[in-house]
């Protein structure tokens, strides 16, 4: 067969989140035009995240490779770096606040905000929106074939599932799919809180307040168009969304459903129900099998949440998924052959991101233990000492 050069090879990436547009990005900066698919329509400005800690060593690596980083550090709010924990009844274990110009390594951004940044340095003349991909096929000759659910259909020679904890691209891979993790997080916007709730805005700060008890949470995190975003947060069968006969679509119903639920709380984490206004949005957590392999395939691999999605414990989702991106995308660069590229990207990826998954996953048991908020404060006490002598 006739060897094409991986410039001239068709990619397609599935997604247009943070992972799936770093990787078109640094793939175009190194002069590959891939294509990119986007089920959702162009204008995403209803839902699109909450605010993110960007990491030193991952996803702050990958931007600079993306030749963002000084917009990134224009933008960036350091101030979202503080940090509270107390237990149910307000009693404070961590109390971090960001000294007034301190740059700090894992400062915040929301998520439609990064997308906004990487949009704005990429053509965006390959991104195709409105494009949801059904399911993928493996052909004879090594391409993959697509058919998206518009009737349309592509055949390429790299097919990379950049499409999150749902992804289509998967299965081509492996049978294991995202399970249910145990958690349940129901989410909640207070708006404008600096000016409406200052009360709240002060006692939350400027970055993420937990309070933890009887295996439950009230997580705060300030975002930065001004919003508390509000997370209740408990163990709880798989389907108790259903059986619990809270009325999510009826956001007043459902917020005097929480507070009885909280009902022996702090009267303050009360307020953060209370204060909330806009929808109320339900959503069970998702975890693939922690140092999760698929079988290789010289023409398909997975980034991001397709590859390894985990609670959000352990802060990684965003971070790994650019990290990911850079990887795959320097291998591609480096291996004029797709199935060395893709060999010696998951080899790498695999060991990053299971310690991550590991990670995670005993975040989110010791999170939602009994004397939840004593752990998380030796843990973090652990950690910083540890981080102090290095
Ligand atoms: C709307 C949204 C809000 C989020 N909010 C938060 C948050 O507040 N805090 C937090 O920590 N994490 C949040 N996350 C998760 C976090 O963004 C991810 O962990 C992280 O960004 C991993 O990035 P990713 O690019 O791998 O996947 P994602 O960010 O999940 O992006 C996947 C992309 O693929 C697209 N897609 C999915 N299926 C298909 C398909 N079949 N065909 C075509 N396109 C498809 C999606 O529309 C999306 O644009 C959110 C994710 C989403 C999608």
């Amino acid at each position: 067969m006739k060897t094409v050069s991986n410039d001239r090879k068709r990619i397609a990436i599935i997604g247009a989140g943070p992972g799936g547009l770093t990787l078109a990005l640094i793939l175009q900066r190194h002069g590959i035009q891939p294509v990119v698919y986007e089920r959702e329509p162009h204008d995403m400005s209803s839902e699109r995240g909450g605010s993110l800690d960007i990491h030193e060593e991952s996803g702050q690596k990958a931007l600079k490779e993306a030749g963002v980083y000084e917009k990134f550090q224009e933008i960036v709010r350091y101030e979202g770096e503080d940090f509270r924990v107390m237990d149910k009844s307000g009693k404070i274990y961590i109390d971090e606040i960001t000294e007034q110009d301190a740059k700090g390594e894992r400062p915040e951004i929301d998520r439609g905000v990064l997308c906004d940044l990487l949009l704005g340095a990429l053509d965006t003349d390959c991104i195709k929106y409105g494009y949801k991909l059904d399911r993928a096929v493996s052909m004879d000759n090594g391409m993959t074939e697509l058919h998206f659910e518009n009737g349309s259909t592509d055949t390429v020679h790299l097919l990379i599932g950049a499409d999150g904890a749902f992804s289509r691209v998967r299965p081509l891979l492996s049978d294991v799919k995202a399970e249910y993790s145990g958690l349940t997080m129901v989410e909640l916007n207070v708006l404008n809180a600096a000016e409406d709730h200052p009360d709240l805005a002060e006692f939350n700060r400027l970055g993420k307040m937990f309070a933890l008890g009887d295996h439950k949470g009230i997580l705060g995190q300030f975002n930065g168009d001004g919003r508390i975003k509000v997370y209740a947060s408990f163990e709880a069968e798989r389907d108790w969304l259903e059986t619990c006969g809270i009325p999510f679509d009826q956001p007043a119903e459902a917020k005097r459903r929480l507070l009885e639920m909280f009902n022996d709380w702090d009267d303050t984490l009360k307020n953060y129900f209370r204060y909330a206004e806009d929808a109320v949005l339900p959503r069970r957590i998702y975890m693939l099998p922690v140092g999760f392999k698929w079988k290789r395939n010289a023409g398909v691999t997975l980034i991001g949440d397709a590859a390894h999605v985990m609670s959000p414990f352990a802060g990684e989702g965003v971070n790994l998924a650019m990290l990911d991106a850079l990887e795959l995308a320097l291998s591609i660069v480096q291996h004029n052959n797709l199935a060395q590229a893709i060999e010696a990207y998951e080899e790498k990826m695999y060991e990053y991101s299971s310690e991550k998954a590991r990670e995670s996953y005993d975040n989110l048991k010791l999170i939602f233990s009994d004397d939840a908020a004593a752990k998380l404060s030796n843990l973090m006490n652990q950690y910083h000492e540890q981080y102090s002598q290095q």
